[in-house]
């Protein structure tokens, strides 16, 4: 254990760090202090939370789900993230940071992106703000994903396709990155998830924490205490932005699901916290899926938005602390869950989602019956993106 780190603000315990070449390191500190600036000056929060209200449709409800309580027999609480413009938690954080960079005189956004979500938040915020936008993007996705790419095209970003490795977003990063540190003085890097290098993982949860804050409000008003959260982790934003709110109530239990793809017995996962090891990715120190030669592995999951070999490092600090749990829900577990959450509530969420719905199957019959506990689920985006994979899989396969 490294006890040096345990006061410097770039670490969550032994995670974290800035671990990135020494010209990204000048633009890493003139974010930090122009975030620093925007944080105390009340125009900043003003600005962004009229856009939040007026743009996004904030504050998102907090849904009680009555026939998934019913089905569980505990009160299960959906916060509906789902419902905001642009179908997810993202645009939440690229809107702070596209304003950000407004603020910081930038001229230019660039992003990573997998499936294509943060991509469409970036576009959006850009093409509200007036900047100009380039999403990098793995060529392979972007033959999956033609309509996100569409979308972002329509919305004046151009999307570049990045040919190495497997195509993918890691890939995407890696070109972003360096994209970014070819052109630190013009370009804002806009990261799509809590992870990178300091002060990304702190500035995206901040932007996040709306969802944690809303929540805490919403549930004090009903006079209802929690006692469960649960949200789906791929980099861990969602997760980060509902858990900040709760992370002093000791009182109140947090999971974090993992992809567990075609199972943690097999190579095809992405459960980072599960069976990853401690290492270096994308400028921070986490847990990263690597076999024993330090190779990042390949991962899989049936949701793109999972599908990250790492994860934020805030995450890997209550996961060794023990303040949060991490589990797995396989490809099938996921699937499950948003049909019944589909066939009981009338909400198809997105497949990322319902890998936080799934859960809900893990946690309940480990409750004590006859007394039912009340439980917030993350429902992070909507299944609309998500049609044509739930489409094929019904096609070969049969869920009751
Ligand atoms: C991108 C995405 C995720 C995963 O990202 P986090 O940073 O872990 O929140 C989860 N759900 C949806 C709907 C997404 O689009």
């Amino acid at each position: 254990m490294n006890n040096n780190h345990k006061n410097n603000k770039a670490y969550y315990g032994n995670f974290g760090g800035q671990f990135v070449p020494e010209t990204a390191m000048f633009a890493l500190t003139s974010l930090e202090n122009a975030y620093n600036e925007a944080k105390k000056d009340p125009s900043f929060s003003e600005q962004l939370n009229d856009l939040l209200k007026n743009y996004v449709g904030r504050p998102t409800p907090l849904y009680y789900a009555k026939n998934l309580s019913q089905h569980y027999q505990h009160h299960i609480y959906l916060k509906r993230e789902d419902l905001n413009h642009t179908g997810a938690h993202k645009i939440n954080n690229a809107l702070g940071q596209v304003l950000l960079a407004k603020r910081m005189g930038k001229k230019k956004v660039i992003a990573e992106t997998g499936a294509g979500q943060h991509g469409v938040a970036t576009a959006t915020a850009a093409a509200l703000l007036g900047l100009e936008c380039n999403i990098y993007m793995g060529a392979t996705d972007i033959e999956r994903q033609k309509l996100n790419v569409f979308r972002m095209e329509l919305l004046g970003a151009k999307v570049v396709a990045i040919t190495d490795g497997l195509q993918t977003l890691k890939e995407a990063t890696t070109a972003a990155i360096q994209a970014w540190v070819a052109q630190i003085e013009e370009v804002f890097y806009v990261i799509g998830s809590a992870v990178g290098p300091h002060p990304y993982p702190a500035i995206v949860r901040d932007f996040q924490s709306v969802i944690g804050n809303e929540t805490q409000q919403q549930l004090a008003t009903l006079g209802i205490k929690p006692q469960h959260i649960i949200a789906c982790v791929g980099g861990g934003s969602n997760a980060i932005g509902i858990f900040s709110a709760f992370l002093n109530d000791p009182s109140v239990k947090l999971y974090g699901v993992e992809a567990g793809g075609k199972g943690i017995d097999t190579d095809e996962h992405a459960a980072s916290l599960t069976l990853g090891k401690e290492g270096i990715i994308h400028g921070m120190k986490t847990y990263v899926l690597q076999d024993k030669y330090g190779q990042i592995s390949p991962v899989h999951s049936i949701s793109a938005g999972l599908d990250y070999p790492g994860v934020g490092p805030q995450h890997a600090h209550l996961f060794q602390s023990g303040r949060v749990t991490y589990a797995p829900i396989t490809d099938d577990e996921a699937m499950e869950a948003l049909l019944l959450t589909t066939q009981q509530e009338g909400i198809i969420p997105a497949i990322e989602s319902a890998h936080a719905l799934a859960y809900l199957s893990k946690l309940c019959p480990t409750l004590p019956a006859g007394q039912p506990q009340n439980i917030v689920v993350n429902v992070s985006g909507r299944g609309d993106k998500d049609m044509h994979t739930v489409f094929s899989i019904l096609k070969n396969e049969h869920y009751d």
